[in-house]
């Protein structure tokens, strides 16, 4: 236990592209930011493979080693960075007011700036099954597992973008991929659904939920139910693949910063200001539509500045009093 007080300027949470970024900037400002880099330093890109599309890598990059990458540019202009997650925070409503910070139920800091870029995690069914296997044949991302079931046959629930990439993905690897829609249309884009539709080893079920994931210590099968009949029909896979969505990290900020009714962070216009000053969200944790690495990084890169921009009116209204 430690009861001393710490006094930080820029207090970073989270450590995906959208931290890191923040962080570069804000060091390079002379912020000397401090980041939290939470449950899983570097974010959801440490669990992805080849990233193709974040500009300036030809030839891409596998998402661990970038985000090692990202980290040492943000450490050579004097980011300290932490492993710890920040597990409660008392925002001050008051224009210049100290945001209070506790990491690891524990230790206490004053932060004049923070930015929140805790990101977001994949959602799960939930049901017993499904979460006793989870690691041993159900995953919630095909890029990163996909490999470890080359020839097999695998399924994968959810009617979104991310489940017909995901799909597609699986299709070009895998035997065979069933995919369960639990409506009797899917969500994701006309040219994803051309795509998955046109790909003829994958077999879609519209109607269809999970029942049962089957096997003790590793899939073996999928129970699945028909939600218009109640029909039930058991399949053979090694895999099952869950692309239903993303759940935004911010539980510890609910009461205190404005959310939108799935808590996504709400920002102003299109700055990463949130309604407390001095808070400020980039990347996926206020992004719910483009979720990319490249915005991600570019929204850190506005919170930093935001930051910056809000130290320097405070300490100005403090020189000068009205
Ligand atoms: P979405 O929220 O768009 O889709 C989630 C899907 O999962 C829906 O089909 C939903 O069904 C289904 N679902 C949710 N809960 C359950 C459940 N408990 N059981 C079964 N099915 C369930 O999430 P995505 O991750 O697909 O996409 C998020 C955002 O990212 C979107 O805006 C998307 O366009 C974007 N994106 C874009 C990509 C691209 O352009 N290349 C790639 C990936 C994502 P229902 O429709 O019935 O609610």
């Amino acid at each position: 236990m430690s009861d001393t007080v710490e006094r930080i300027k820029t207090l970073i949470i989270g450590s995906g592209p959208a931290g890191y970024t923040a962080a570069i900037y804000a060091a390079r400002a002379d912020l000397k930011p401090v980041m939290y880099t939470g449950m899983e330093p570097g974010g959801q890109l440490t669990t992805t493979t080849e990233v193709d599309n974040f500009p300036g890598y030809p030839e891409g990059i596998d998402g661990p080693t970038m985000m090692v990458q990202l980290q040492q540019q943000a450490e050579r202009f004097g980011t300290e960075v932490r492993v710890g997650m920040v597990t409660a925070v008392d925002l001050s409503t008051e224009p210049g007011g100290i945001h209070h910070i506790t990491v690891d139920e524990s230790k206490k800091i004053e932060a004049e700036t923070v930015i929140i870029s805790t990101g977001a995690s994949a959602k799960y069914l939930n049901i017993p099954s499904e979460q006793r296997l989870r690691g041993g044949g159900v995953s919630a991302c095909a890029v990163c597992d996909g490999f470890f079931y080359k020839g097999q046959e695998v399924a994968i629930v959810g009617g979104g973008d991310t489940a017909a990439e995901e799909a597609s993905y699986l299709a070009n690897i895998c035997k065979k991929v069933t995919m369960l829609v639990r409506k009797d249309h899917m969500r994701a884009s006309k040219a994803m659904q051309h795509r998955v539709n046109s790909l003829e080893n994958i077999d879609i079920r519209y109607n269809t939920e999970v029942d049962e994931v089957l096997g003790e210590q590793v899939v073996e099968g999928l129970r699945m139910v028909n939600n218009k009949t109640g029909h039930k029909e058991d399949i053979e896979i090694t895999g099952l693949f869950v692309a239903i969505g993303h759940k935004p990290n911010t539980d510890i900020f609910k009461g205190q910063l404005d959310m939108d009714d799935t808590g996504y962070i709400i920002t102003e216009g299109k700055s990463t200001k949130t309604n407390i000053p001095g808070v400020f969200a980039s990347g996926d944790v206020q992004d719910k539509e483009y979720r990319q690495a490249v915005t991600a990084a570019g929204t850190g890169c506005m919170a930093a500045l935001d930051a910056e921009r809000y130290l320097a009116t405070v300490e100005q209204k403090v020189m000068q009093p009205s």
